[in-house]
Protein backbone atom coordinates (compact mmCIF):
# COMPACT_ATOMS: atom_id res chain seq x y z
CA UNK A 1 0.00 0.00 0.00
CA UNK A 2 1.49 2.94 -0.98
CA UNK A 3 1.71 6.04 1.86
CA UNK A 4 1.61 9.43 -0.15
CA UNK A 5 0.42 11.21 3.63
CA UNK A 6 3.72 11.63 6.09
CA UNK A 7 3.64 9.60 9.32
CA UNK A 8 1.75 11.64 12.04
CA UNK A 9 1.21 10.91 16.02
CA UNK A 10 -2.37 11.48 17.14
CA UNK A 11 -2.56 9.50 20.08
CA UNK A 12 -6.20 8.01 20.48
CA UNK A 13 -7.05 9.85 23.13
CA UNK A 14 -5.40 12.90 25.58
CA UNK A 15 -7.21 14.09 28.24
CA UNK A 16 -8.03 17.82 27.73
CA UNK A 17 -6.49 19.56 31.44
CA UNK A 18 -4.67 22.77 31.80
CA UNK A 19 -3.29 25.33 34.13
CA UNK A 20 -6.71 25.23 35.93
CA UNK A 21 -6.83 21.76 36.44
CA UNK A 22 -3.30 22.06 38.21
CA UNK A 23 -4.18 25.34 39.97
CA UNK A 24 -7.12 23.77 41.33
CA UNK A 25 -5.12 20.54 42.71
CA UNK A 26 -2.75 22.78 44.00
CA UNK A 27 -5.29 24.83 46.01
CA UNK A 28 -6.83 21.26 47.30
CA UNK A 29 -3.16 20.32 48.27
CA UNK A 30 -2.27 23.79 49.89
CA UNK A 31 -5.91 23.46 52.51
CA UNK A 32 -4.54 20.69 54.24
CA UNK A 33 -7.63 18.73 53.83
CA UNK A 34 -7.03 16.32 50.83
CA UNK A 35 -9.74 13.79 50.99
CA UNK A 36 -13.34 13.83 51.08
CA UNK A 37 -14.38 17.29 52.26
CA UNK A 38 -16.08 20.84 51.23
CA UNK A 39 -15.26 20.35 47.84
CA UNK A 40 -17.12 16.93 47.27
CA UNK A 41 -20.02 18.26 48.41
CA UNK A 42 -19.67 21.39 46.36
CA UNK A 43 -18.85 18.68 43.33
CA UNK A 44 -22.08 16.68 44.13
CA UNK A 45 -24.25 19.79 44.22
CA UNK A 46 -22.91 21.33 40.80
CA UNK A 47 -22.98 17.98 39.00
CA UNK A 48 -26.28 17.24 40.42
CA UNK A 49 -27.29 20.38 38.65
CA UNK A 50 -26.08 19.75 35.82
CA UNK A 51 -27.70 16.56 35.01
CA UNK A 52 -30.94 17.96 36.60
CA UNK A 53 -30.84 15.79 38.99
CA UNK A 54 -32.26 15.74 42.75
CA UNK A 55 -28.81 14.06 44.61
CA UNK A 56 -25.62 13.46 43.30
CA UNK A 57 -22.84 11.03 45.27
CA UNK A 58 -19.70 11.05 44.57
CA UNK A 59 -17.59 7.71 44.24
CA UNK A 60 -13.73 6.73 43.77
CA UNK A 61 -15.42 5.32 40.23
CA UNK A 62 -17.65 4.64 37.57
CA UNK A 63 -17.54 0.88 39.03
CA UNK A 64 -17.98 1.71 41.91
CA UNK A 65 -21.01 3.99 41.28
CA UNK A 66 -23.06 0.87 39.66
CA UNK A 67 -21.98 -1.28 42.76
CA UNK A 68 -23.60 0.98 45.08
CA UNK A 69 -26.85 1.90 42.57
CA UNK A 70 -27.23 -2.12 42.32
CA UNK A 71 -26.79 -2.49 45.95
CA UNK A 72 -29.58 0.30 47.32
CA UNK A 73 -31.92 -1.77 45.01
CA UNK A 74 -31.40 -4.26 46.96
CA UNK A 75 -30.24 -6.71 44.76
CA UNK A 76 -29.96 -10.11 46.14
CA UNK A 77 -27.82 -13.23 45.11
CA UNK A 78 -29.76 -15.15 42.67
CA UNK A 79 -31.04 -11.88 41.19
CA UNK A 80 -30.70 -11.65 37.68
CA UNK A 81 -29.60 -8.44 36.01
CA UNK A 82 -30.10 -7.51 32.12
CA UNK A 83 -27.49 -5.81 30.57
CA UNK A 84 -26.06 -5.35 26.77
CA UNK A 85 -23.32 -8.03 26.11
CA UNK A 86 -21.75 -5.37 24.12
CA UNK A 87 -20.26 -3.10 27.49
CA UNK A 88 -17.14 -2.95 29.33
CA UNK A 89 -16.53 -5.48 32.17
CA UNK A 90 -17.90 -3.46 35.06
CA UNK A 91 -21.02 -2.99 33.88
CA UNK A 92 -21.38 -6.83 34.99
CA UNK A 93 -19.02 -7.59 37.21
CA UNK A 94 -20.87 -5.40 39.70
CA UNK A 95 -23.94 -7.62 39.69
CA UNK A 96 -21.30 -10.77 40.05
CA UNK A 97 -20.25 -8.84 43.45
CA UNK A 98 -23.75 -8.97 44.75
CA UNK A 99 -24.42 -12.75 43.74
CA UNK A 100 -26.37 -11.56 41.17
CA UNK A 101 -26.05 -12.71 37.68
CA UNK A 102 -25.75 -10.65 34.78
CA UNK A 103 -28.21 -11.96 32.00
CA UNK A 104 -26.54 -10.71 28.31
CA UNK A 105 -28.95 -9.31 26.05
CA UNK A 106 -28.03 -8.67 21.99
CA UNK A 107 -27.77 -5.27 20.19
CA UNK A 108 -29.26 -3.00 18.16
CA UNK A 109 -26.93 -2.63 15.00
CA UNK A 110 -27.40 0.92 14.41
CA UNK A 111 -26.86 2.54 17.43
CA UNK A 112 -25.22 -0.17 19.07
CA UNK A 113 -26.86 -0.11 22.26
CA UNK A 114 -29.14 -2.91 23.92
CA UNK A 115 -32.21 -4.25 21.84
CA UNK A 116 -35.05 -2.90 23.49
CA UNK A 117 -37.41 -5.00 21.46
CA UNK A 118 -35.91 -8.04 22.67
CA UNK A 119 -35.22 -6.83 26.53
CA UNK A 120 -38.68 -8.34 27.58
CA UNK A 121 -38.03 -12.05 26.15
CA UNK A 122 -35.18 -12.35 28.71
CA UNK A 123 -37.17 -11.75 31.51
CA UNK A 124 -37.52 -14.37 34.31
CA UNK A 125 -39.47 -14.53 37.71
CA UNK A 126 -35.48 -13.73 39.27
CA UNK A 127 -34.82 -10.54 36.88
CA UNK A 128 -34.79 -7.64 38.84
CA UNK A 129 -32.88 -4.98 37.51
CA UNK A 130 -32.08 -3.40 33.69
CA UNK A 131 -28.84 -2.04 32.81
CA UNK A 132 -28.76 0.02 29.89
CA UNK A 133 -25.64 1.73 28.89
CA UNK A 134 -25.57 4.26 26.22
CA UNK A 135 -22.66 3.12 24.04
CA UNK A 136 -20.20 5.88 22.72
CA UNK A 137 -22.87 8.43 24.30
CA UNK A 138 -25.83 7.91 22.57
CA UNK A 139 -28.78 6.96 24.69
CA UNK A 140 -30.39 3.92 24.89
CA UNK A 141 -34.62 3.84 23.53
CA UNK A 142 -35.06 4.92 27.54
CA UNK A 143 -38.98 5.40 26.51
CA UNK A 144 -39.45 1.65 25.77
CA UNK A 145 -36.91 0.51 28.55
CA UNK A 146 -38.69 2.28 31.32
CA UNK A 147 -42.11 1.22 30.51
CA UNK A 148 -40.93 -1.76 30.39
CA UNK A 149 -39.77 -1.99 33.51
CA UNK A 150 -42.59 -0.37 34.83
CA UNK A 151 -44.71 -2.80 33.50
CA UNK A 152 -42.08 -5.95 34.74
CA UNK A 153 -41.30 -4.36 38.58
CA UNK A 154 -37.73 -4.05 37.20
CA UNK A 155 -35.29 -1.23 38.47
CA UNK A 156 -33.06 0.75 35.95
CA UNK A 157 -29.73 1.91 36.67
CA UNK A 158 -28.38 3.39 33.80
CA UNK A 159 -24.38 2.99 32.86
CA UNK A 160 -23.68 6.82 31.87
CA UNK A 161 -20.29 6.15 31.47
CA UNK A 162 -20.16 7.46 28.13
CA UNK A 163 -22.78 10.09 28.19
CA UNK A 164 -22.13 13.05 29.86
CA UNK A 165 -23.69 15.48 28.58
CA UNK A 166 -26.05 13.33 26.60
CA UNK A 167 -29.83 14.08 25.87
CA UNK A 168 -33.19 11.98 25.56
CA UNK A 169 -36.29 13.68 24.20
CA UNK A 170 -34.36 16.80 25.61
CA UNK A 171 -33.63 15.78 29.25
CA UNK A 172 -30.08 15.04 30.20
CA UNK A 173 -29.50 11.51 30.92
CA UNK A 174 -28.86 11.72 34.71
CA UNK A 175 -32.38 12.86 35.36
CA UNK A 176 -34.43 10.09 33.90
CA UNK A 177 -34.03 6.97 35.62
CA UNK A 178 -34.16 5.83 38.47
CA UNK A 179 -30.23 5.59 39.58
CA UNK A 180 -27.33 7.07 37.14
CA UNK A 181 -23.94 5.63 36.65
CA UNK A 182 -21.56 7.92 35.59
CA UNK A 183 -17.33 7.71 35.20
CA UNK A 184 -14.72 10.07 35.26
CA UNK A 185 -12.34 7.21 34.46
CA UNK A 186 -9.16 9.06 32.84
CA UNK A 187 -10.69 8.55 28.65
CA UNK A 188 -13.99 9.54 29.70
CA UNK A 189 -15.46 12.87 28.74
CA UNK A 190 -14.92 14.50 32.33
CA UNK A 191 -12.07 12.67 34.06
CA UNK A 192 -10.69 13.09 37.72
CA UNK A 193 -7.90 10.39 37.01
CA UNK A 194 -10.13 7.78 38.66
CA UNK A 195 -13.91 8.99 39.58
CA UNK A 196 -17.38 8.25 39.53
CA UNK A 197 -21.11 9.82 40.42
CA UNK A 198 -24.43 8.54 41.24
CA UNK A 199 -27.38 10.72 40.47
CA UNK A 200 -30.61 9.98 41.31
CA UNK A 201 -34.06 11.94 42.36
CA UNK A 202 -34.81 9.04 45.64
CA UNK A 203 -33.64 10.49 48.98
CA UNK A 204 -33.45 6.97 50.08
CA UNK A 205 -31.39 5.75 47.83
CA UNK A 206 -28.77 8.66 48.18
CA UNK A 207 -28.61 8.89 51.58
CA UNK A 208 -27.92 4.73 51.53
CA UNK A 209 -25.30 5.07 48.70
CA UNK A 210 -23.93 7.91 51.17
CA UNK A 211 -23.57 5.58 53.74
CA UNK A 212 -22.21 2.36 52.16
CA UNK A 213 -19.16 5.04 49.91
CA UNK A 214 -17.51 5.41 53.26
CA UNK A 215 -17.62 1.70 55.44
CA UNK A 216 -21.64 1.82 56.13
CA UNK A 217 -20.58 4.57 59.09
CA UNK A 218 -23.88 6.70 59.71
CA UNK A 219 -23.93 10.15 58.79
CA UNK A 220 -26.99 10.51 61.39
CA UNK A 221 -25.17 9.49 64.41
CA UNK A 222 -23.42 12.82 64.31
CA UNK A 223 -27.18 14.61 64.56
CA UNK A 224 -27.92 12.45 67.01
CA UNK A 225 -25.21 11.92 69.48
CA UNK A 226 -24.14 15.51 69.03
CA UNK A 227 -23.41 15.66 73.08
CA UNK A 228 -20.31 13.17 72.52
CA UNK A 229 -18.93 15.26 70.06
CA UNK A 230 -17.34 15.31 66.58
CA UNK A 231 -15.47 11.72 67.37
CA UNK A 232 -18.20 9.68 67.66
CA UNK A 233 -19.74 7.21 64.98
CA UNK A 234 -21.89 4.33 64.34
CA UNK A 235 -21.11 1.36 61.66
CA UNK A 236 -24.96 0.23 60.50
CA UNK A 237 -23.48 -2.20 57.90
CA UNK A 238 -21.06 -3.53 56.39
CA UNK A 239 -19.72 -0.75 53.83
CA UNK A 240 -17.13 0.43 51.24
CA UNK A 241 -14.40 1.97 50.79
CA UNK A 242 -15.31 3.95 47.87
CA UNK A 243 -15.46 7.44 48.84
CA UNK A 244 -13.44 10.10 46.67
CA UNK A 245 -11.04 12.78 47.47
CA UNK A 246 -11.47 16.41 47.32
CA UNK A 247 -8.48 16.57 45.06
CA UNK A 248 -10.55 14.09 42.47
CA UNK A 249 -13.35 16.52 42.60
CA UNK A 250 -11.17 20.41 42.31
CA UNK A 251 -10.38 18.71 39.17
CA UNK A 252 -13.97 17.47 38.43
CA UNK A 253 -15.49 21.05 39.12
CA UNK A 254 -12.79 22.44 36.46
CA UNK A 255 -13.96 19.64 34.06
CA UNK A 256 -17.39 20.16 34.84
CA UNK A 257 -17.26 24.23 34.09
CA UNK A 258 -15.68 23.09 31.05
CA UNK A 259 -17.95 20.47 29.94
CA UNK A 260 -20.29 22.03 27.09
CA UNK A 261 -16.93 23.43 25.44
CA UNK A 262 -15.21 20.32 25.40
CA UNK A 263 -18.15 18.89 23.83
CA UNK A 264 -18.81 21.26 21.21
CA UNK A 265 -15.31 20.66 20.21
CA UNK A 266 -15.82 16.72 20.09
CA UNK A 267 -19.09 17.55 18.13
CA UNK A 268 -17.36 19.60 15.41
CA UNK A 269 -14.87 16.70 14.87
CA UNK A 270 -17.35 14.21 14.83
CA UNK A 271 -18.83 16.06 11.98
CA UNK A 272 -16.15 16.34 9.96
CA UNK A 273 -15.33 12.98 10.25
CA UNK A 274 -19.19 12.10 9.22
CA UNK A 275 -19.24 14.14 6.58
CA UNK A 276 -15.79 12.60 4.93
CA UNK A 277 -16.85 9.21 5.78
CA UNK A 278 -20.14 9.44 4.42
CA UNK A 279 -18.54 9.75 0.89
CA UNK A 280 -16.39 6.44 1.45
CA UNK A 281 -18.53 3.55 0.39
CA UNK A 282 -16.82 0.99 2.78
CA UNK A 283 -16.99 3.33 5.89
CA UNK A 284 -20.18 3.24 7.82
CA UNK A 285 -20.28 6.23 10.07
CA UNK A 286 -22.56 6.66 13.39
CA UNK A 287 -25.98 6.71 13.40
CA UNK A 288 -27.72 9.38 15.85
CA UNK A 289 -31.03 8.78 16.32
CA UNK A 290 -33.24 11.98 15.66
CA UNK A 291 -34.89 12.37 19.41
CA UNK A 292 -31.65 12.34 21.03
CA UNK A 293 -28.16 13.60 21.33
CA UNK A 294 -24.39 12.33 22.24
CA UNK A 295 -21.09 13.68 24.03
CA UNK A 296 -19.41 12.18 21.27
CA UNK A 297 -17.44 9.95 24.06
CA UNK A 298 -16.23 7.36 21.37
CA UNK A 299 -16.72 8.20 17.32
CA UNK A 300 -17.07 4.29 16.38
CA UNK A 301 -16.76 4.09 12.48
CA UNK A 302 -17.60 0.80 11.16
CA UNK A 303 -16.29 -1.14 7.59
CA UNK A 304 -18.50 -2.37 5.05
CA UNK A 305 -16.02 -5.68 5.33
CA UNK A 306 -17.74 -6.64 2.03
CA UNK A 307 -16.14 -4.23 0.27
CA UNK A 308 -12.94 -3.88 1.52
CA UNK A 309 -9.71 -6.62 0.69
CA UNK A 310 -8.65 -6.64 4.39
CA UNK A 311 -10.65 -6.91 7.87
CA UNK A 312 -10.93 -4.34 10.78
CA UNK A 313 -7.72 -5.78 12.32
CA UNK A 314 -5.58 -5.08 9.28
CA UNK A 315 -7.04 -2.04 8.91
CA UNK A 316 -6.06 -0.36 12.64
CA UNK A 317 -2.49 -2.38 11.72
CA UNK A 318 -2.49 0.21 8.87
CA UNK A 319 -3.26 3.18 10.74
CA UNK A 320 -1.20 2.31 13.73
CA UNK A 321 1.94 2.09 11.33
CA UNK A 322 0.60 5.94 10.06
CA UNK A 323 0.69 6.51 13.85
CA UNK A 324 -3.03 7.38 14.16
CA UNK A 325 -4.14 5.40 17.57
CA UNK A 326 -7.31 3.40 17.81
CA UNK A 327 -9.47 1.71 20.00
CA UNK A 328 -11.98 -1.37 19.86
CA UNK A 329 -15.63 -0.88 21.87
CA UNK A 330 -16.13 -3.44 23.19
CA UNK A 331 -14.90 -7.04 22.94
CA UNK A 332 -18.63 -8.41 23.63
CA UNK A 333 -18.80 -9.82 27.26
CA UNK A 334 -19.80 -13.67 25.97
CA UNK A 335 -16.30 -13.93 24.11
CA UNK A 336 -14.66 -13.51 27.23
CA UNK A 337 -13.30 -16.58 29.23
CA UNK A 338 -15.20 -15.38 32.55
CA UNK A 339 -18.52 -14.95 31.36
CA UNK A 340 -17.87 -18.32 28.94
CA UNK A 341 -16.61 -20.35 32.42
CA UNK A 342 -19.35 -18.97 35.01
CA UNK A 343 -22.65 -18.45 32.91
CA UNK A 344 -22.00 -20.43 29.90
CA UNK A 345 -22.33 -18.55 27.12
CA UNK A 346 -20.35 -19.06 23.77
CA UNK A 347 -19.74 -17.53 20.57
CA UNK A 348 -21.97 -17.40 18.50
CA UNK A 349 -24.98 -16.73 21.06
CA UNK A 350 -25.48 -12.93 20.04
CA UNK A 351 -24.80 -12.69 16.04
CA UNK A 352 -25.37 -9.01 16.18
CA UNK A 353 -22.94 -7.98 18.90
CA UNK A 354 -20.53 -10.01 17.27
CA UNK A 355 -20.85 -8.58 13.70
CA UNK A 356 -20.65 -5.23 14.33
CA UNK A 357 -17.57 -5.79 17.18
CA UNK A 358 -15.96 -7.36 13.98
CA UNK A 359 -16.00 -4.64 11.95
CA UNK A 360 -15.93 -1.25 14.33
CA UNK A 361 -13.35 0.80 16.12
CA UNK A 362 -12.91 4.21 17.64
CA UNK A 363 -11.22 6.85 16.54
CA UNK A 364 -9.20 9.82 18.15
CA UNK A 365 -11.91 12.78 19.38
CA UNK A 366 -11.04 14.85 21.62
CA UNK A 367 -10.79 18.81 22.30
CA UNK A 368 -6.62 18.75 22.29
CA UNK A 369 -6.75 17.24 18.86
CA UNK A 370 -5.82 20.40 16.17
CA UNK A 371 -7.57 20.66 12.58
CA UNK A 372 -4.48 19.15 11.02
CA UNK A 373 -4.43 16.40 13.25
CA UNK A 374 -8.22 15.96 12.26
CA UNK A 375 -7.18 16.46 8.45
CA UNK A 376 -4.20 13.29 9.10
CA UNK A 377 -6.89 11.16 10.58
CA UNK A 378 -9.72 11.94 7.69
CA UNK A 379 -6.89 11.71 5.01
CA UNK A 380 -5.35 7.85 6.50
CA UNK A 381 -8.68 6.31 7.22
CA UNK A 382 -10.00 7.36 3.54
CA UNK A 383 -6.71 6.35 1.94
CA UNK A 384 -6.55 2.94 3.67
CA UNK A 385 -10.15 2.33 2.88
CA UNK A 386 -9.67 3.20 -0.92
CA UNK A 387 -6.65 1.39 -1.54
CA UNK A 388 -8.08 -1.72 0.01
CA UNK A 389 -11.01 -1.47 -1.88
CA UNK A 390 -12.41 -4.93 -3.53
C1 LIG B 1 -15.46 3.34 31.88
C2 LIG B 1 -16.66 2.48 31.98
C3 LIG B 1 -17.16 1.97 33.20
C4 LIG B 1 -16.40 2.00 34.49
O1 LIG B 1 -15.86 3.14 34.89
P1 LIG B 1 -14.56 3.20 35.85
O2 LIG B 1 -14.60 4.62 36.30
O3 LIG B 1 -13.37 2.87 35.01
O4 LIG B 1 -14.77 2.25 36.97
C5 LIG B 1 -18.39 1.34 33.20
N1 LIG B 1 -19.09 1.13 32.08
C6 LIG B 1 -18.63 1.55 30.88
C7 LIG B 1 -19.47 1.29 29.66
C8 LIG B 1 -17.40 2.21 30.79
O5 LIG B 1 -16.94 2.59 29.58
Amino acid sequence: MSRTTETVSIPFHRASVGEEEVAAIAEVLRSGWLTMGTKTFEFEREFANYVGARHAVSVCSGTAALHLALEACGLQPGDEVLIPTTTFTATGEVAAYLGARPVLVDIDPITLNIDASIVEDKITPKTRALIPVHMAGQPCDLSELHSIARQRGLHVIEDAAHALPSEYKSQRIGSLSELTAFSFYATKTLTTGEGGMITTDNADYAARMRMMRLHGISGDAWKRYGQHGSWFYEVMEAGFKYNPTDLQAALGRVQLAKCDTLTDARRRIAERYTAAFKEIGALEPPAIKGDRTTSWHLYILRLRLEELQINRDAFLQELKARGIGTSVHFIPLHLHPYYQKTYGYRRGDFPIAEKEFERCFSLPIYAGMSDGDVEQVIDNVTEIATHAKR
